[in-house]
């Protein structure tokens, strides 16, 4: 009876300890990533819906994991969120971001603006405005060629604080779009304060735009919301010519999706540049 009493603890301490166990493997494993450079950027091309030009291109986060593969953000970024790794994998992609953006013109490309996407908590640790334009420079990159993409999270911090932020970024000739707008609790209050250039408006809105009256309003709401702040609206997760044909039809001007083109890795997007010569 001893014995199972003492299996009974074990079974239940190793079950609670289980989500820890995990936590700390994911975490020193994110540690060792940074140090050993698994990490790596697929890029996404994005377009203008009428001229179908290139006019951007997203920097998205792999893991490339000794053991599983390829993992897809969602399964690190939620715990690097957690530990607050996010922080230093968020500065390694905005480096390799700038550093790639600056090959592909030495390479003789056309200049793209590269788009990368922060966390809430590069806004609360440190200072994101040395450390953004230290990259530009180290690069050798003009801000003009580097889109932050924000989330609606930014604004539960304090309000001042991170208008003084973006209005810095802003007089630096960055390039600022809402992420994901529309998912947030307070999309309206959001742009009642910040001034951005652009709102990127969430895949979840763009799946049944062809069948879905509530989505289609909600998309038509936007990019009409987005021109009474002359404002910039692009859909992501396009997938289909429908809401391709639907988005030009309401006045989005740009899109990003599988319809266009998947995240790929830097070597396999020299279809989608242009070379500068050329223009
Ligand atoms: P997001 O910023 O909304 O990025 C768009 C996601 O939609 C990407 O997923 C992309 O691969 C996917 N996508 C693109 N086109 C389509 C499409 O036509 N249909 C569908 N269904 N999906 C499409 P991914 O790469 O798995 O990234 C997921 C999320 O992870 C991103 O969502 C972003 O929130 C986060 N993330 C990615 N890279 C970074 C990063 O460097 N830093 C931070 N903080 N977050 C990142
Ligand atoms: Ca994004
Ligand atoms: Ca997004
Ligand atoms: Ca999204």
């Amino acid at each position: 009876a001893k014995d199972s009493g003492r299996n009974t603890y074990r079974f239940y301490t190793d079950k609670m300890n289980i989500d820890a166990m995990e936590r700390l493997r994911m975490r020193n494993g994110l540690a060792e990533a940074l140090l050993k450079q698994q990490f790596v950027l697929h890029y996404q091309p994005q377009f203008d819906l009428n001229t179908l030009q290139l006019v951007g291109i997203e920097a998205l986060v792999r893991w490339n994991h000794p053991e599983r593969g390829l993992l897809l953000p969602d399964k690190f970024i939620p715990i690097a969120e957690q530990t607050g790794q996010i922080v230093p994998i968020g500065e390694w992609v905005i480096s390799e971001a700038c550093r790639q953006a600056k090959a592909w013109q030495q390479q003789g490309y056309a200049p793209v603006r590269v788009g990368v996407n922060l966390s809430a908590l590069h806004f609360k640790r440190g200072d994101i405005i040395k450390m953004i334009t230290g990259l530009a420079e180290q690069h050798d990159l003009d801000p003009q060629y580097i889109e932050l993409e924000l989330t609606e999270a930014i604004m539960l911090q304090e309000v001042d604080y991170i208008l003084d932020i973006m209005q810095k970024f802003r007089t630096l000739h960055f390039t600022l779009s809402i992420d994901d707008f529309g998912t947030g609790y307070s999309s309206l209050a959001f742009l009642k304060r910040f001034r951005v250039d652009k709102l990127k408006i969430d895949g979840s809105f763009i799946r049944n735009l062809e069948v879905d009256s509530h989505d289609l309003a909600i998309v038509r709401s936007i990019i009409q919301l987005a021109k009474g702040f002359e404002m910039r609206t692009i859909a992501e997760g396009v997938e289909t010519q429908g809401q391709l044909e639907i988005l030009r039809r309401e006045g989005c001007q740009e899109g990003q999706g599988y319809y266009f083109c998947y995240p790929l890795p830097a070597g396999q997007l020299s279809r989608h540049l242009h070379s500068a010569t050329a223009q």
